[in-house]
């Protein structure tokens, strides 16, 4: 039998088949509203290949709004409109052409507040997305990829013995970075982290951020945080966001991270990233 066959009598992937390399997402013109609501205007942000871009600014300034619409979660909102284009190496992921599965899946997501699914295994919360994304896969290759995205994750030496314990039993940080590595099984190009840290601890917070430095090695990482000490540790480049009184979000700076904190170009960055708001 030629080598192929085995795979076409079974259509499992392989975990290597998925991985794709770095890839850059860039936003152009992005404008969104909720209703008549307009919450960002025109806003656009290149995210390299393999770098973390801290996305700063005040509550209310849109920076979850735009971290939902790169991954085209915005428009699970019923009201919600938007304009402009995200560019996934080049290729618009809102082409009416294209599956919101396949943007799903390669734009991964964490939240701020831990959510695992509680009742099910820490290896099944690993394994959820790919029920999510319809991947079939042999059970070695399963064993494999929990194993290896506990590893990415951070998680793996306090698990390891207990993969069929509720995920709902771990501690916050824990959590936290099952769902990192439940993100990580789909073999996400980019992952975005919504104040991934804001609802765990100095010590939880310190191994997301080891964590996070070393994913970027093989994922495009964009974290809104309202810590700017961590956005000066885990970032290369920030945006930081402001909505004046009444008007819609905007991108008032952005560049290099340490340039940024050094040097703002704009008295309001200075004050923003000196505790002055
Ligand atoms: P940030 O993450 O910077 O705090 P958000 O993106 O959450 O800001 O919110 C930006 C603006 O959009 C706010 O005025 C907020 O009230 C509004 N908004 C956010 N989500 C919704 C929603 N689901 N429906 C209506 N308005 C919303
Ligand atoms: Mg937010």
């Amino acid at each position: 039998p030629s080598p192929q066959a085995p795979l076409q009598l079974d259509p499992a992937v392989s975990v290597d088949a998925l991985r794709e390399g770095l890839a850059e997402l860039e936003a152009r013109d992005i404008t969104a509203w909720f209703g008549d609501h307009l919450v960002l205007d025109r806003v656009s942000l290149t995210m390299p290949a393999g770098g973390i871009t801290a996305l700063i600014g005040p509550s209310g300034c849109g920076k979850s709004t735009f971290l939902r619409i790169l991954n085209r979660m915005h428009e699970l909102v019923p009201s919600a409109k938007l304009a402009g284009e995200v560019l996934l190496d080049g290729e618009d992921i809102y082409d009416p052409s294209k599956r919101l599965i396949d943007a799903r899946r390669a734009i991964g997501m964490v939240f701020q507040k831990p959510n695992p699914f509680p009742a099910m295994s820490i290896r099944e919360n690993v394994l959820a997305g790919l029920k999510l994304t319809g991947t079939r896969m042999r059970r070695s290759d399963k064993d494999d990829l929990v194993e290896s995205c506990l590893i990415k994750g951070g998680l793996w030496n306090e698990v390891r013995d207990r993969l069929d314990a509720p995920g709902g039993g771990l501690s916050g940080g824990q959590q936290q970075r099952l769902c990192i590595a439940r993100s990580l099984a789909i073999r996400p190009r980019v992952l975005l982290m919504d104040e991934p840290c804001s609802a765990l601890d100095p010590t939880s917070t310190r191994v997301i951020e080891e964590t996070m430095l070393e994913l970027a090695q093989e994922v495009t990482i964009v974290i809104v945080t309202h810590n700017m000490q961590q956005a000066a540790r885990v970032s290369d480049q920030c945006a930081f966001f402001l909505a004046s009184q009444g008007q819609p979000g905007v991108i008032v700076e952005h560049g290099d991270t340490s340039a940024m904190f050094q040097s703002p170009q704009d008295s309001r960055t200075y004050d923003y990233v000196n505790g002055r708001f």
